[in-house]
């Protein structure tokens, strides 16, 4: 296939480098990233467009996704594929999904998780709303940079799986890092902590995969001075997200309200930008209730 690729910043880059390795043609453009091997750079995001059969973005928020969308949907081929990858809020990817209908492209949310090195690995999972056709013909593309597709329905249905997703992960990785200072408390060893929990009721990826104690429980950030990883401020977005979300439909949300606002603190007034999420763990440490 010739796909457009545009946006190949820390996620983009090694996507667009996988589906070139695989044989596929790819045109990129960033105006600030260099391409990767086997991606031809362009100059314009025009340019990596016009014949692409699919174009996929990987951009850092809902206004610059519209910004490209108003840009490359009108050059784009008939029936050609606009398959979105960035997490954006569910009404910017309707919004861009109802332009490219307008225009006869057919149109994806696709967003990710799994992060830079499931990227670099091609073993992402991919939550796709939009067309059924649209979602087939992608899909081989999908199973190049990752290990899982799931069709959730209509457009916007990804990006509602995806920051569903994240509320959860921001609220059980608060609870695990909490538990954890409580328990260092109580005197409770950290191994013993994780030997327990993440073989009972307690467990989570937060704890299981990705747990925020350094030196126990798989190598995660937390074993790297916490540095990112999924950044602080990155999940603080995806729990804004959330709420605008819940506050848009009327959903009560009261946890995933709370650990928006603890991210909130945490990255804008007690020095957790540019700190792995898991960083809630130091950052619990030093407080005391009152
Ligand atoms: P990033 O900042 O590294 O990359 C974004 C890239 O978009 C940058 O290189 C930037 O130059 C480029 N860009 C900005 N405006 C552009 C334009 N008009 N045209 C072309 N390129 C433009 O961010 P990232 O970590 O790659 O994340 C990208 C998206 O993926 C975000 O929506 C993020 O929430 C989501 N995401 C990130 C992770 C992660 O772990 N990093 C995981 C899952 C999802």
């Amino acid at each position: 296939m010739k796909i457009g690729f545009i946006g190949l910043g820390n996620m983009g880059a090694p996507m667009a480098r996988n589906l070139a390795a695989a044989g596929h043609e790819v045109l990129g453009y960033d105006p600030n990233a260099a391409a990767p091997d086997g991606v031809q750079a362009v100059a314009s995001a025009v340019e990596a467009a016009k014949d692409a059969d699919v174009v996929i973005t990987m951009l850092p928020n809902g206004d610059i996704l519209r910004a490209v969308a108003a840009e490359v949907v009108p050059v784009m081929r008939k029936g050609a594929i606009f398959c979105d990858c960035s997490t954006v809020d569910v009404d910017s990817a309707r919004a861009v999904a109802t332009q490219a209908e307008q225009a006869g492209i057919l149109a994806l949310d696709a967003p990710v998780s799994g992060g830079v090195g499931g990227a670099a690995a091609g073993t992402l999972t991919f939550m796709v709303g939009g067309p059924q056709q649209a979602f087939e013909t992608v899909r081989p593309l999908f199973d190049i940079m990752g290990q899982k597709a799931v069709h959730c329905g209509t457009s916007g249905s990804g990006q509602a799986a995806k920051i569903c997703n994240n509320m959860i992960l921001g609220a059980t990785m608060i609870a695990t890092c909490e538990a954890f200072a409580l328990a260092d408390k109580l005197g409770l060893d950290r191994q013993k902590m994780f030997d327990v929990v993440s073989t009972s009721s307690g467990q989570s990826w937060s704890m299981n995969i990705y747990c925020p104690a350094p030196g126990v429980g798989p190598k995660s950030p937390a074993d790297n001075g916490y540095k990112p990883g999924f950044a602080a401020e990155l999940m603080l977005k995806d729990l804004r997200l959330s709420q605008q979300a819940a506050e848009s439909v009327d959903a009560d949300t009261p946890m995933g309200q709370l650990a928006a606002a603890l991210y909130e603190s945490f990255v804008e007034r007690e020095g957790g930008r540019g700190l792995d999420f898991s960083a809630m763990l130091p950052r619990f440490e030093k407080r005391s209730r009152k």
